[in-house]
């Protein structure tokens, strides 16, 4: 007798992003389908969001907010409270305006009259700071020119949905947020307690609506699998919450957990109460763990052969590994958004720097160029997991047609190139392969500033449709790059991003600080080589990162060669990924961390490049020193061949 063909449903759970949806179900959607199963996804980070934002969400919001006592409401939810006719009123308006279904709205968003404005809106007073002090006129007009009206309107209905959701976060859930939802329940959460204790709490009003979303959705799919793909340590609460609304409407569904927070943080999972929950969580690529799974549950392959995946039995965890080949990047398949609702993600537009707007504006196809990485030595960096240190690459062709495919299936031209760090010498074929094709398209991604990327390399790339490139600098110290393995030096970022910037092509740069050994003074010199590549146009953004310690990390495997020692963890029968560390220079990062984060902001909007770093510092007044890096350090490396 043949098994019964099984419907496998993929589900993207609150909150991850709201621009464009969280590749993972399109990949694992696609590569199922392209074997023959019939699967199919969702995204409720989404679907909550739109219901939360309506007429009727906000009513209920409302209700929440007037039950609080009216002293401890914060700023936020009185100006809700007040002007809540308003709001109400306008929401329906802003959304589709945001959803990219309403242009016209912009002129009446722009003029200021038609929103209602909370706490958040005072951000638009920096750009009165920043315009270095003008009073009077409009704050916008400086950042926008008289042109950029959508923009303005898109920014101004960001900052409404922001106050939105922070009354969301004070009057009805204190761990909303809008990327990330109750995410201390799971991030590097040694013990299972406090998240059980969460999840057997009466439901908020946010647990209520995804309830119904839930149940919809299974009304609408029937599944007989769902698989709750886990990206973020901020998306593991909701998800068990609609483990628990499947469970109880019907048992017989199996859940499988996975993701990129499973793959990190679940790897010595010992907690059989999670199972009360989903019935396999499943580690590393999908695709073929999900395959034995998927025969097992049709009863084609035992329990055995299953491929790493934990199940209870006699209510301890176990792990199942029968060592399977994975399935090759090149015979993954194409990613599949059939199902999800593009026209209905959000365009947001918090910050008015134009390369930093490409990760909440637009929706973008995300796709990888290779698996992994090529280069997996940076001691920072979780090289011992399978989603770097296993480097797998495509041929160009296959990519391509990939490419091809989504576009026509998506209608939409923008590609993300989401890998770690993509490989110049895949890059530069797709580029010939996307130019033969004359495939006009736009793309970013993410790669290592290695001198590879010539000019030359970089023109062909912006010529094949690169508008923007992010890349670690880290943190901009010759020594503490070797230290850290990057294989890369400050003056070669700078020639690289120059190359990349004269191409015409956008520069983030990921920064850090608090790596081990790192002085007040590395830190105020790598602040002074930062302000330089801003000043000489080699980078056009850019974000501090404080440096986490990870159990999977060369740091984190060998302490004593970076000359730190690890504070020993409790036991852990849940999550694990950060650990603690006692760095013997004893430097203040936190307090640094502020002047950073001010400056990186500050030179994102152009201004005060010409200031000396140390005005960054002023809450730590005498504790900062000089940089001891010349003020034209960048240019003459510029100046200089490579
Ligand atoms: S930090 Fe980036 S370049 Fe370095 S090993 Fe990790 S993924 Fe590769």
């Amino acid at each position: 007798m043949n098994a019964p063909a099984l419907r496998v449903l993929s589900v993207i759970p609150p909150m991850t992003q709201l621009n464009t949806p969280y590749p993972s179900t399109a990949y694992i959607t696609g590569f199922l389908r392209s074997r023959g199963v019939d699967a199919v996804q969702v995204d409720l980070a989404l679907a909550l969001v739109l219901q939360l934002f309506t007429p009727a969400g906000l009513q209920a919001v409302q209700l929440r907010a007037l039950a609080q006592p009216e002293a401890e409401r914060t700023a936020s939810v009185h100006a809700f409270l007040d002007q809540f006719q308003r709001y109400q009123h306008t929401i329906g308006p802003v959304m589709a305006f945001l959803q990219g279904r309403d242009s016209t709205l912009a002129h009446r968003i722009a003029a200021r009259e038609l929103l209602p404005e909370g706490p958040r809106f005072a951000a638009l007073e920096v750009y009165v700071d920043a315009a270095l002090g003008e009073e009077g006129g409009d704050p916008l007009a400086w950042a926008f020119g008289a042109l950029g009206v959508q923009d303005k309107a898109r920014h101004l209905a960001t900052l409404y949905l922001n106050d939105l959701a922070d009354v969301l976060r004070d009057a009805v859930d204190e761990r909303f947020a809008f990327v990330r939802y109750a995410e201390s329940l799971a991030s590097s959460q040694p013990s299972f307690d406090p998240m059980a204790a969460a999840l057997a709490a009466a439901p908020t009003l946010i647990d209520e609506l995804l309830h119904t979303l839930t149940l919809a959705t299974l009304a609408r799919h029937t599944p007989d699998v769902v698989l709750l793909s886990v990206p973020f340590p901020g998306a593991l609460y909701a998800a068990l919450r609609i483990a628990q609304s499947i469970k109880a409407q019907n048992p017989h569904i199996a859940i499988a957990l996975g993701g990129g927070f499973v793959n990190t943080e679940l790897r010595e999972l010992a907690e059989p109460r999670l199972f009360d929950f989903v019935d396999y969580v499943t580690l590393d690529a999908g695709e073929r763990p999900l395959l034995a799974l998927l025969e097992y549950l049709g009863r084609k392959r035992s329990k055995q052969r299953l491929v790493r995946t934990f199940v209870r039995e006699d209510n301890e965890v176990r792990y199942i590994n029968f060592v399977e080949p994975d399935v090759p990047f090149e015979d993954v398949g194409t990613p599949t958004w059939d199902g999800l609702p593009l026209d209905r993600y959000l365009s947001l537009l918090d910050m008015l720097n134009p390369m930093h707007r490409l990760w909440s504006d637009g929706r973008w196809n995300k796709l990888t160029v290779a698996h992994g990485c090529y280069w997996k030595k940076c001691s920072f960096c979780d090289v011992s997991l399978d989603y770097i240190s296993r480097y797998e690459t495509a041929s160009a062709g296959t990519l391509a047609d990939r490419i091809e495919a989504i576009v026509g299936e998506t209608g939409q031209t923008g590609f993300h190139f989401v890998d770690e760090a993509a490989p110049p010498k895949a890059l530069k074929a797709l580029a010939q392969e996307l130019l033969r094709r004359q495939l006009p398209i736009s793309w970013w991604g993410n790669i290592r500033f290695e001198k590879t990327f010539t000019p030359e390399l970089c023109q062909l790339l912006a010529d094949s449709g690169c508008i923007a490139m992010s890349g670690g600098l880290e943190v901009a110290s010759d020594r503490l790059l070797t230290l850290m393995k990057k294989g890369v030096s400050v003056e070669q970022v700078a020639r690289v991003t120059k190359g990349f910037a004269d191409a015409g092509i956008l520069v983030h740069a990921y920064l850090m600080y608090g790596f081990p050994t790192q002085t007040v003074q590395d830190t105020v010199d790598a602040l002074e080589y930062v302000r330089q590549l801003f000043e000489n146009g080699c980078i056009q953004s850019g974000f501090f990162h404080r440096f986490a310690c990870t159990v999977h990390s060369p740091v984190g495997l060998d302490p004593a060669a970076y000359g730190i020692e690890l504070i020993p963890l409790p036991e852990v029968t849940f999550a694990k990924n950060d650990i603690g560390f006692i760095d013997p220079t004893g430097v203040d990062h936190d307090a640094l961390g502020i002047g950073l984060r001010k400056a990186i902001y500050n030179y994102m909007h152009g201004i005060g490049l010409d200031e000396d770093v140390r005005v960054w510092f002023s809450h730590l007044p005498g504790k900062v020193p000089k940089a001891t890096v010349g003020r034209h350090r960048i240019a003459k490396a510029l100046n200089q061949p490579a």
